[in-house]
């Protein structure tokens, strides 16, 4: 399987999560010619909670990363643990069908109780609120969206709330909300810290993880795979997951084809003055808002607001091309409109044609995941032990999207440029709806 590409340019050592106190755990340099079980390419949440979890139930594991740990989406993101994906219960049971839908949706509703009971397990050192996520409607027809969604969630015993204009202005502190629904079973982490604990708990498991080495081929050889890394060491692995998401390269065919990456940008003030600060967000929920270029925000630990959004296509380099989220924030917050703004940063998201995550086994002992629409945080933690049972044991029905073909989407190089149309059409759009 081929060379992948060049790197990419991320927005890290900017973000609001990069503190002296959080600190990654030392690499376990890689040796040319060692063998494990289980090989996995990419050191995000998907690769590390696979790994602890394979590691515990007596795997030999082997993380390949090609940055730092948190270079990638998993320590950049905005640390909303959010449960479900973005298609609502019962359109999961049409497209999949009663008995997988319905296990997806029992799955993917507690994806969120992974990340936290996660943390209090295993003692992580990770700043974490559990108070909800909210989903702030601009506009009727969004509202009516929401309280669909709510219905549809409160009617599997999810612990949530439809909230009109009044308790979504006191909720979130923020103007222009027609309603919205609060889902208690969400919350925020520190996602770098979360990146690093996962990395500290997967190896007291006994995985070992290799950082600032890219894999440039896997290759089947004699039933086993062979993993060529950037430093020439090579790796014998009985089986191998391409945990490399948005960030996926040439590794295996077809797989970047089959998504487009954003960019999803952030913004963090710095801690907001107890006067400014007790109206934003005064019970610490994490918001996600309807307009079509999403716009999401939340407190962090230290008491910043962070706000994050689609950014342009291009790399950003200037501040000013963050200058559309704190546009955002004053229409939002107007008594915020000109506070400072001390971080910005930016990571990729990957989204695929049909909307949905994907999980692909195109060889034996060949699996890849990707494609989680910018709501990763909770499902590919929670992936994690469904990935090991699968390995470990084989076991197919833990995997709780069923294995689909790797489908590239047509005319893929042109795609960006479609993207890039796409986004200006919905600002424009969001902005006649205000
Ligand atoms: C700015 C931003 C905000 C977001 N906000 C949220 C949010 O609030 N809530 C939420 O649920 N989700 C959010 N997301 C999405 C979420 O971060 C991701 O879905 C999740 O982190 C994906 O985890 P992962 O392990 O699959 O991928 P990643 O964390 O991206 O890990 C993939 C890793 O693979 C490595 N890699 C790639 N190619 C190779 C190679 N050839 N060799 C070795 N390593 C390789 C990369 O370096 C990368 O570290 C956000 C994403 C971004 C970028």
């Amino acid at each position: 399987m081929s060379t992948p590409r060049e790197p990419v340019a991320t927005g890290v050592g900017l973000s609001a999560w990069r503190a002296p106190q959080f600190v990654a755990p030392a690499a376990d340099s890689l040796v040319d010619g060692e063998t494990c079980d289980l090989a996995i390419v990419g050191g995000g949440f998907l690769g590390l909670s696979t790994a602890l979890h394979a590691a515990r139930r007596g795997l030999s594991v082997r993380v390949i990363e090609a940055r730092a740990l948190g270079e990638g989406a998993s320590g950049l993101n905005g640390g909303q643990v959010i449960p479900g994906l973005k298609f609502d219960p019962e359109w999961l049971v049409a497209h999949y069908g009663e008995k997988a839908g319905e296990a997806l949706v029992s799955f993917v509703s507690s994806t969120a109780d992974t990340v936290f009971d996660l943390i209090r397990s295993e003692r992580l050192d990770v700043p974490h609120r559990r108070a909800g996520w909210i989903f702030a409607a601009h506009t009727a027809k969004a509202l009516a969206a929401a309280a669909d969604r709510h219905r549809q969630w409160s009617s599997r015993g999810a612990d949530a709330e439809l909230l009109d204009a009044a308790a979504i202005g006191t909720l979130t502190g923020a103007s222009g909300y027609r309603g919205g629904w609060l889902d208690r079973r969400a919350g925020v982490v520190q996602p770098l810290a979360l990146t690093f604990g996962l990395a500290r708990v997967a190896q007291a498991a006994g995985a070992r993880i290799a950082t600032g080495t890219q894999v440039t081929r896997l290759s089947r050889r004699e039933g086993h795979w062979r993993v060529d890394t950037a430093s020439g060491a090579t790796v014998k692995a009985a089986r191998v997951l391409v945990a490399t998401n948005a960030y996926s390269d040439g590794l295996i065919p077809g797989l970047a084809q089959s998504l487009v990456w954003l960019n999803s940008f952030q913004i963090a003030t710095p801690p907001l003055p107890d006067g400014l600060g007790a109206g934003v967000l005064p019970g610490g929920q994490a918001v996600s808002d309807s307009r079509r270029i999403l716009i999401y925000y939340r407190r962090g630990p230290d008491g910043r607001l962070i706000v994050g959004g689609r950014g342009g296509m291009p790399t950003p380099k200037r501040p000013a091309d963050w200058a559309h989220l704190e546009r955002a924030m004053a229409r939002l917050f107007p008594a915020l409109a000109g506070f400072p703004i001390e971080r910005r940063w930016f990571g990729r998201v990957a989204m695929t044609a049909d909307h949905l995550p994907h999980i692909h086994t195109p060889e034996e002992g060949l699996v890849a995941v990707a494609g989680c629409q910018g709501r990763g945080v909770g499902l590919m933690t929670a992936l994690g032990p469904r990935m090991a049972a699968y390995f470990a044991e084989g076991d197919r029905e833990a995997l709780p999207f069923p294995p689909s073909p790797i489908r590239p989407i047509p005319f893929h190089r042109f795609r960006r440029v479609g993207v890039a149309a796409t986004l200006a059409w919905y600002r424009l759009l969001d902005r006649l709806e205000r």
